[in-house]
């Protein structure tokens, strides 16, 4: 699955001088310009002064190689340093666009972007996947009584947990406040269930703590497989999800929830 994650950004860019940089140092870069230069420079100054009369031929040849050996290693030192700084740039961006900063799970943009890239993969080769919506379950309260910083902890929290009890091959993502998304590939209804009730399980046995003290911490989810009948949209599978996530808190909470067309049912 690695290969779908990081795609956020449009790889186009990927030029002749993207190569370059890519293949050689600074110092080889530097040395490879100013040698063009000097090979440019001479061969100009020869045509010029090839057509001038009365013009020193040997001094012209030595200027034209003192030049550029000068002007540019500098000129081309600054401007290979500005493009390492872009590229340093560009590389932290396409970062923050993809991981979230706080789970370091997928951004809702970037699952998106790997959720329809996988969910076509799976239309062709007619494979079984479940989408799975999470929503942590009075997260507010949590807010309200520990603060701010203790919701961020468990939102870190949460997240690390999402990555350690799913597989490796499932696309997680954040898709913002308390609320979280996973695509699991190849897994049928029954599987779905059984990872939901895991995660239930395993989080009332591993609640995250402050000092050393557990906040109890529930999770509604809503599920919604697909079985290769219509073509899935990311946008319609999420709408599914959140269908039979909405009935998950109404019943109750801390409980999950599968979206099964008109209606959705809890277990
Ligand atoms: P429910 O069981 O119905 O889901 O209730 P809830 O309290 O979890 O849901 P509600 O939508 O009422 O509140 C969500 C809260 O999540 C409100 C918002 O301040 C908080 N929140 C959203 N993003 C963040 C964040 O990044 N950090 C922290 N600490 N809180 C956040
Ligand atoms: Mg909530
Ligand atoms: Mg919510």
């Amino acid at each position: 699955m690695e290969n779908l994650h990081t795609n956020v950004f449009d790889q186009s860019a990927d030029g002749f001088a993207r190569r370059l940089y890519s293949r050689f140092s600074h110092r080889t870069l530097v040395l490879l310009i100013t040698l063009t230069s000097i090979a440019l420079s001479l061969l100009l100054t020869f045509i010029a002064t090839w057509y001038t009369e009365g013009v020193d031929l040997g001094i012209s040849l030595i200027i034209a190689t003192i030049v550029p050996a000068i002007v540019a290693p500098v000129i081309s030192w600054i401007f290979i340093d500005m493009y390492a700084k872009l590229q340093e740039m560009e590389q932290q961006m396409r970062a923050l666009a993809t991981y979230d900063v706080m789970t370091g799970l997928l951004t809702r943009q970037a699952f998106y972007h790997d959720a329809q890239k996988y969910i076509d993969i799976a239309e062709r080769h007619h494979e079984f996947f479940a989408l799975m919506m999470l929503d942590l379950d009075f997260f507010k309260t949590i807010n309200d009584t520990h603060g701010h910083h203790v919701g961020d902890h468990v939102l870190k929290y949460f997240g690390h947990f999402l990555s350690e009890h799913l597989r490796k091959s499932d696309i997680i993502g954040r898709l913002g406040g308390e609320e979280f998304v996973v695509i699991l590939p190849n897994t049928p209804v029954e599987g779905t269930q059984k990872i939901a009730e895991s995660l239930h399980a395993e989080l009332k046995s591993h609640p995250p703590t402050l000092h050393s003290v557990a906040i109890p911490l529930t999770v509604s989810i809503g599920i919604t497989i697909y079985n290769g009948a219509v073509p899935p949209r990311i946008d319609r599978l999420l709408q599914e999800a959140d269908a039979a996530l909405y009935l998950a808190k109404r019943n109750g909470r801390n409980r999950t929830a599968l979206y099964t067309g008109e209606e959705a049912t809890t277990s």
